[in-house]
């Protein structure tokens, strides 16, 4: 057994960035042997977006790929290569379901579809990672307005407002640095308004639940 196979389109969707490994459209085009190698490729408009190798072994599968992700090595080629389990189990007429386990670290989520990102995992997981990066990314603007107002001599903090120019510094040079801190104070209030917005819907879910049961 073995043997390399290609030309498999795994999704046609072209705007959303997640690309899905569905173990069920996997299994119908019977590439689920043991021993079997074989590229699986998502295309936008007949063009190649995407493409990784995976490897049957008995109860899992290697996935091979590289991964370029402005995150991580600064926008480099990243050589991924991990194995995900496969689980069975029985449905009517003596066959059987299978499933990926989610390999995020913690996670083991029995799923039929892997999203990938930077490592492919369930839906769950990728929400997580999602909502971490973006958290990231709004501290890191917090952050470097606060060095910008460190440079321009003005009071710690966001909400303390601009400072004005300081004595003996450029115009030109104040209005750059004015312009750049009033930009990552955006970034960062409407990374405050997004959390914000999301304990709202939580406590909306509690005021909710509670209704239903009084
Ligand atoms: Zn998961």
């Amino acid at each position: 057994m073995g043997g390399f196979g290609s030309g498999r389109q795994g999704g046609g969707r072209c705007t959303d960035d997640l690309r899905s490994l569905d173990v069920r459209k996997i299994n119908r085009a019977g590439l689920l042997t043991p021993g079997r190698w074989f590229s699986w490729q998502w295309t936008c408009n007949g063009e190649t977006t995407a493409t990784i190798s995976l490897q049957v072994e008995t109860n899992s599968v290697v996935l091979d790929y590289r991964n370029r992700s402005a995150h991580h090595n600064g926008g480099e080629w990243e050589p991924m290569r991990y194995t995900v389990a496969l689980d069975r189990t029985p449905c009517g007429f003596g066959g059987e379901r299978l499933w990926w386990r989610c390999p995020a670290v913690g996670c083991g989520r029995r799923v039929a579809v892997l999203y990938g990102g930077r490592v492919f995992a369930c839906r769950q997981c990728n929400h997580l990672a999602y909502a971490s990066q973006r958290e990231a990314a709004d501290d890191r603007a917090t952050r470097r307005a606060d060095k910008l107002r460190d440079r321009l001599g003005w009071e710690p903090g966001i909400w303390n407002g601009d400072g004005g120019k300081p004595k003996g510094m450029h115009s030109r040079t104040y209005w750059q640095l004015q312009a750049r801190h009033e930009a990552f104070v955006g970034m960062s209030l409407a990374g405050m308004a997004r959390k914000l917005g999301i304990v709202r819907g939580r406590l909306e879910d509690i005021d909710a639940a509670f209704d239903r049961t009084n």
